[in-house]
């Protein structure tokens, strides 16, 4: 097994091996592009060292191989006194985890070569700053020293000197400063910091392996849903210097802009800095577009290679990028992060560019953009006060109680309160109050600042570097121009579009793509925002493609007509207990209390031509599609009063002496019907079987208003769905007396219905025999929520509040099993089901309801095991009508 790749050896493809920024910086390299030499540590070193303790054996001779081979090239040896070789150690994990791990730069300074880098540089207040640096990062990162101590030194030497920046800082100041960050490492790790080139090195590779576990990148990690056994590569590259005086300096730059989309210039610039200094704010910087004035030959250059990547990788990239003394080197490049907006509009300017087509356009956005893009946003008519304008970073209207700390922001956020987290700048630390809050504000720091990036990848609303907005977090408060102040609690309004922040709350409107999905803008047309155009395209591929059809859950017209705008092809469920409530709810209570049959009886008719009315609504509303109507499902008590508020009730009535036989006989019925456990009670197709005339019922209600709708010329295409089935023998017995209803019904209005009467699968056992069960079901609805239950044997209600949490920290769920389908598990009884149930009854139709039917990976996962259709709630149908056409692209 190899462990070290030369950036030669490697390419784009091998982000698993090489993590994203080695791939990449391989990648670059062989294109032709200026890359400071360097070589890979793979991902499986990294494994190795964080399953055993230690690095593999081999390690040690690769890495020296490499590094003589590099020195070799280089004409001088790492850390060499009279002319030292310098590296940068990195991390690179295959997912990009901006500023989530550790990178030190300038390993190999050290006393003896502080000089000799002067020397060879002619400039020794240059090297003194790279020394300090070095002992800076490495003790902070490598060592573990509290990094605010070499801050508050560097800070306590620019107030001594009068200065405000470190540039003002020559290299007297810079040399005292290194002997004093050297004290500091001392007294705080109790050794001295290490002068020996190649132990820094290997310290700083060990580092880099560690951080992958550090808090910040696991949470991030979480956040966004990658595995956590990947590990990180280790990039060793040789250090080219921003930091050499006024004609050298680093910068950031995309090819387009990541918030729009629109191709051009974006970037910040920094002269005579370092690395991180252009992301940390700690300087402003400049607009990528002044380099042309300050270096026209880089500038000219940089814009070429900008070209030639977009061309390479056929989206937008990244870069980072440095200039040593008017000599351009790129020192990272990938495919860009980019808001939601910005994906759907890059997507379809790169398919008119001819660089992709429509079938790779629907891999470049994704089911939670379009769901992002569908929230709210700020009404442009509201009266609003305008405290200030920062830079719109990520889009979005957030409105929130005012945070100056994440500590806040996270103890707010978790009694309820919507906060918007103010700092001066975020840095990762910041990362769990920023994923507690509605929105981040800063007041320092551009587009690629670490608030913006990090906000941007959450796709949370951040406006960055308002700078005319005062912010002190000591005194948790912000001043606006005119002197006013916001203290900590007061609520405020950022814009991530528009940079805009306002006091108070302004209210929100629709987002133009709801506008779009509803038809009230047509997405075709000339005048339509670009982004709606945009949206309509991509949707128009992914309709174009998809196999599997989108059904809505609803249990109302007003329901069904929005998701039939959505694009909804009919109604995969809807739930009959909603139409059970409000008033009706009396009528329930009579049918549980009945004791004779003509008591029941009665109760069932009086609820018959309420359930039908609701039909008729639905199926008109659908009319010429599919609704699958669900018999009673939940436990009868559900209809009945609370019984701790029936008992008081009771009790008031006894003390007043007033008549109370009916709540007696009520009290009694729950105490008659309680369950220790009702999700595994008297439930689903159990009620229909032990409640006689229930199911009938339902069943005539759904014939009869079937046959109004044939009569009055419609075509209704009613399903009927018996929930909860463990065997074929109790849907046998329903499916009999529904075929006698509903030949009556046909019989007595001359009407020929064709209703199709299926069942749930969400029970295990019902997964396991579904091969007998398709004998008497027409169709097969996979309930995954309850499937998700009984599989596990967990109740949803109950361990999502109290052991989900620690599982997700252990890592024994990546992702709540309620949110996407579980593969291995329950989704390995959806396929044999599927697979059984078709093999009785080949044009067995099936389809999945319940909440996975609008998540984007499970609906990959139904397109993969070969379902008809997902239906989810009226509003997740774009995204599941986008992700089906994504699967089958
Ligand atoms: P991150 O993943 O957090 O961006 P990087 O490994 O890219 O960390 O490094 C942090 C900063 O240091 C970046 O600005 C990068 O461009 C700069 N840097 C890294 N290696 C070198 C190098 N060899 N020479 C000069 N600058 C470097
Ligand atoms: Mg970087
Ligand atoms: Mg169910």
């Amino acid at each position: 097994q190899k462990f070290v790749y030369d950036f030669t050896e490697g390419n784009k493809d091998l982000k698993d091996l090489l993590g994203g920024k080695g791939a990449n910086l391989a990648e670059m390299t062989n294109l032709g592009l200026p890359v400071p030499p360097g070589f890979t540590i793979t991902t499986e070193a990294c494994k190795v060292y964080l399953g055993s303790g230690s690095e593999p054996t081999a390690l040690r001779d690769e890495v020296s191989a490499h590094l003589e081979a590099l020195e070799k090239r280089m004409g001088k040896k790492l850390g060499q006194a009279d002319d030292p070789l310098l590296v940068s150690v990195r991390s690179g994990a295959k997912f990009s985890m901006p500023g989530m791990m550790d990178t030190v730069l300038n390993i190999g300074l050290s006393d003896a070569s502080v000089a000799g880098l002067a020397a060879q540089a002619g400039d020794e207040r240059f090297a003194w700053d790279s020394y300090r640096r070095l002992i800076q990062m490495f003790g902070k990162t490598v060592l573990g020293v509290d990094g605010e101590l070499f801050e508050d030194a560097l800070d306590e030497a620019k107030r001594a000197k009068g200065v405000t920046t470190d540039v003002e800082l020559g290299a007297a100041d810079l040399k005292r400063l290194v002997e004093e960050f050297k004290g500091i490492v001392a007294k705080d790790t109790g050794r001295d910091f290490p002068q020996e080139p190649r132990e820094q090195m290997d310290l700083a590779i060990r580092a880099v392996f560690e951080s992958w576990n550090g808090d910040r990148a696991k949470l991030y990690r979480r956040q966004e849903r990658i595995p956590g056994d990947l590990g990180t590569a280790v990039n060793i590259c040789s250090m080219v210097f921003g930091n050499l005086g006024p004609d050298s300096g680093t910068g950031v730059a995309f090819t387009r802009d990541p918030a729009s989309g629109h191709q051009g210039v974006y970037g910040d610039y920094l002269q005579n800095a370092q690395g991180e200094d252009v992301v940390a704010g700690i300087r402003n910087t400049v607009p990528l577009a002044d380099l042309e004035r300050i270096d026209k030959a880089s500038y000219d250059q940089l814009m070429q290679i900008m070209e030639t990547l977009e061309t390479h990788y056929k989206d937008l990239c990244d870069i980072e990028f440095t200039i040593e003394r008017g000599k351009l080197w790129m020192l990272q490049t990938r495919v860009g992060k980019r808001t939601a907006g910005a994906a759907f509009r890059i997507a379809t300017q790169l398919v008119d560019q001819g660089l992709i087509d429509e079938a790779e356009a629907l891999q470049r956005v994704t089911g939670a953009q379009l769901a992002m893009l569908m929230f709210p946003r700020f009404d442009e008519k509201a009266k609003t006060d305008l405290l200030g304008r920062g830079i719109a970073a990520s889009p979005g209207a957030a409105v929130g109680k005012a945070v100056f700390d994440s500590y806040t922001a996270v103890k707010w956020s978790r009694s309820g309160e919507k906060v918007i987290l103010i700092r001066r700048e975020t840095n990762p630390d910041d990362l769990d109050g920023m994923i507690a809050s509605e929105g981040i504000l800063t007041s320092r720091g551009g587009k690629t600042s670490h608030a913006a990036v990090v906000a941007r990848g959450m796709g949370k609303t951040c406006v960055c570097g308002a700078e005319e907005l005062e912010v002190d977090t000591k005194r948790r408060r912000m001043t606006a121009p005119g002197g006013v102040v916001i203290e900590e609690g007061e609520v405020v309004s950022i814009d991530g579009s528009t940079g805009k922040v306002y006091l108070g709350e302004v209210p929100v409107v629709p987002s133009p793509v709801v506008e779009y999905f509803e038809g009230r803008t047509d997405g075709a047309a000339e005048d339509a925002d670009e982004l709606v155009k945009a949206v309509h395209r991509v949707m128009s591929y992914a309709d174009g493609r998809r196999r599997l059809q989108v059904r809505a859950n609803a249990d109302n017209a007003e329901d069904a007509a929005r998701a039939r705008r959505f694009g909804a092809q009919g109604i995969g469920l809807c739930r009959t207990e909603h139409m059970f409530l409000g008033e009706r709810r009396e009528m329930v209570e009579r049918l549980i209390l009945a004791d004779h049959e003509d008591e029941r009886d009665e109760a069932l008719k009086a609820l018959l031509p309420l359930q039908k009315s609701d039909f008729v609504e639905l199926f008109e509303a659908m009319d010429g599609l599919p609704v699958t109507v669900r018999l009673l499902d939940p436990p009868l008590h559900e209809f009945l009063p609370d019984i701790t508020e029936l008992s008081v009730r009771v009790a008031l009535a006894e003390a007043r002496e007033e008549a109370h036989e009916n709540e007696l006989r009520l009290l009694q019925a729950v105490h008659k019907l309680h369950e220790q456990n009702p999700m595994l009670g008297l439930r689903g197709v159990r009620l229909g079987l032990v409640i006689p005339g229930l199911f009938a019922m339902q069943v005539r209600a759904i014939a009869e208003a079937a046959a109004e709708r044939v009569k009055a010329g419609g075509a209704p295409h009613a399903e009927i769905m018996i929930p909860l089935v463990g065997t074929v023998q109790e849907l046998e017995i329903v499916r009999e007396e529904a075929e006698r209803v509903i030949a009556e019904v046909e019989r007595a209005t001359g009407t020929d219905l064709r209703l199709t009467l299926g069942t749930m699968i969400e029970l295990p056992r019902a997964a396991l025999t579904a091969g007998q069960i398709a004998e008497a079901a027409e169709f097969f609805s996979f309930g995954t929520n309850d499937l998700t239950q009984t599989v596990w044997g967990f109740s949803r209600d109950d361990v999502e509040a109290s052991f989900f949490t620690a599982y997700l920290e252990k890592g024994i769920f990546g992702v709540s099993p309620f949110e996407t389908i579980d593969r291995d598990g329950v989704g390995s009884l959806v396929r044999s089901a599927a697979e059984a149930g078709r093999a009785t009854r080949p044009d067995l139709k099936l389809g999945v309801c319940g909440e996975h039917g609008g998540d984007p990976d499970s609906v990959h996962f139904f397109h993969e095991v070969g379902l008809d259709y997902v239906s989810c709630s009226p509003f997740r149908i774009p995204v599941a009508r986008l992700e089906a056409g994504r699967a089958a692209a």
